[in-house]
């Protein structure tokens, strides 16, 4: 059985290593970046690596964790303090103990509402019935008016935009779980010291030694179907091919399997069968969801000097065309990279913002205004250098009804998987462990299938 998977992200890399450890030998990844790692991936900045989009983990991260340690990375797992921060009418308030909490702008009241909510969401063990109430019709119910405006809505605004009164509140409990599960003294973050881009260079090592094919510049522009089965990729202008046999000439060519770790909306598009590309005529791809998604314009800056005192996680509630600065220094020892390094990030709702639309520099030119006129202290002539990522399909959106939308692995096209982002492993919110599991329970289901597909589809 050959096996292609398009797309060398977390799961497309996890779906090749769990094949090939189970003696699957024929897989090969497409990816179309230039380097593995999707999302996770990293800019190689003179002799270290930092993510493209800032990235830590939590304890719960199981599987991820389990993974890096088969890679012999354990030692390079370490758990360091995440302080994070408000910014308010020109103010930081840290928000990491009690005592910082009884210092924000929130009344004594509303910390205890917010403390009494906190509780019954940790306690709450189903949480299927809150896909279809929306965060803010739960917390207005349970902590009131004035928790959600001063503490929710701007977190729900930084984060979904115009999406934010429809974000379902399973997607606030499963936040919620994770990021309170903190000491007094605050919360505790998992990094890679020396960056997750190890983790993906050892996995993608990994896989080309167990016999696995990574190729990067590889843009698959159409999956070919023969009778209702996948039969080859192409890419770009050339065709990839599980076999030598021409499959155009010969319709009943042996299954191959793709899987798909792209968004579904985009997989739709990629899909041919003899009616043409994207028709999906009979295919069974008129009745795929619609999963919505969101996009991201991240800026990274290599600096001279600190911005944020102590802060690593800044959310911010002002009128700049950003949301969040994340000082990675402030998380990470500066000495470990010789400078400062400052993300600046906003989430994008559709394709028309200007900081999709406008050219990088257009971009950071507005990022960095909106730094001047937030930090008195921040001169654009500490900036050495920028970088900056922009995807419009960076996260789906967690809107009420999304679970009952979850694709399942595998689809009606003999021989095509789907898992990534949007898949449920990664419900109700992505995150580098959902990838992992997405892509090992792809291809646990392959497995299970094996013997189906090849007799269905042998030549
Ligand atoms: C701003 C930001 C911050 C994040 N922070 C964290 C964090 O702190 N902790 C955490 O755990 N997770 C975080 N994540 C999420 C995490 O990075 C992702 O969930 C995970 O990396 C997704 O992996 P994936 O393989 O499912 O998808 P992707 O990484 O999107 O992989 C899909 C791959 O397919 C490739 N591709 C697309 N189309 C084609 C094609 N036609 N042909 C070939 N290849 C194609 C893409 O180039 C990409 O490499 C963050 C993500 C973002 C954007």
């Amino acid at each position: 059985m050959k096996t292609i998977i398009i797309g060398g992200g977390l799961t497309g890399l996890a779906a090749a290593y769990k094949l090939l450890k189970n003696g699957i030998s024929d897989v090969t990844i497409l990816e179309k970046d230039l380097e593995p790692g999707g999302m996770a991936a990293s800019y190689h900045i003179g002799d270290y690596h930092i993510e493209k989009y800032y990235h830590h983990i939590f304890e719960s991260d199981t599987e991820l964790i389990s993974l890096m340690t088969d890679m012999g990375l354990e030692k390079d797992l370490q758990w360091l303090k995440g302080t994070t921060g408000y910014h308010i009418d020109g103010k930081i308030y840290p928000m990491n103990t009690p005592l910082e909490l009884l210092r924000s702008p929130l009344s004594i009241l509303d910390l205890m509402r917010l403390a009494r909510i906190v509780l019954a969401i940790k306690r709450k063990k189903d949480v299927s019935g809150l896909d279809d109430v929306t965060a803010k019709e739960w917390i207005l119910d349970n902590a009131g008016n004035s928790v959600y405006e001063r503490f929710f809505e701007p977190l729900l605004r930084s984060k979904f935009g115009n999406n934010h009164d429809m974000v379902s509140a399973a997607w606030l409990f499963g936040r919620i779980r994770i990021r309170s599960n903190r000491s007094a003294s605050g919360e505790r973050l998992g990094y890679l010291r020396g960056g997750f881009y190890q983790f993906i260079k050892r996995l993608t090592d990994s896989i080309i030694e167990m016999g696995g094919e990574v190729r990067t510049a590889c843009e698959v522009s159409e999956i070919v179907l023969a009778d209702g089965a996948v039969c080859g990729v192409h890419v770009g202008g050339g065709e990839y091919r599980k076999s030598d046999r021409d499959c155009d000439s010969d319709r009943n060519c042996d299954c191959d399997v793709v899987i798909s770790t792209v968004p579904p909306h985009a997989l739709s598009g990629l899909v041919r069968t003899e009616a043409g590309a994207g028709e999906g005529a009979g295919s069974g791809f008129q009745g795929m969801p619609e999963i919505p998604y969101q996009g991201t314009a991240c800026a990274l800056f290599g600096m001279d000097k600190p911005l944020l005192n102590n802060t690593y996680w800044l959310n911010i509630k002002s009128d700049v065309p950003f949301g969040a600065v994340v000082e990675h220094t402030n998380f990470l020892p500066v000495a470990d990279y010789g400078e400062h390094l400052v993300y600046v990030t906003a989430y994008l709702q559709d394709a028309d913002d200007p900081r999709w639309r406008c050219t990088e520099q257009e971009v950071i030119d507005s990022y960095l205004s909106g730094l001047e006129r937030l930090f008195p202290d921040f001169s654009k002539s500490n900036v050495r250098w920028w970088r900056i990522a922009r995807h419009i399909d960076t996260a789906p959106v967690y809107m009420t009804g999304y679970a009952r939308n979850i694709p399942p692995y595998s689809t009606d096209i003999a021989g095509l998987y789907l898992a990534g982002m949007f898949s449920d492993a990664n419900y109700p919110e992505r995150s580098m462990n959902g990838s992992i599991l997405a892509g090992f329970g792809c291809a646990e289901e392959i497995m299970g299938n094996h013997g189906l597909l090849r007799d269905s589809g042998s030549c």
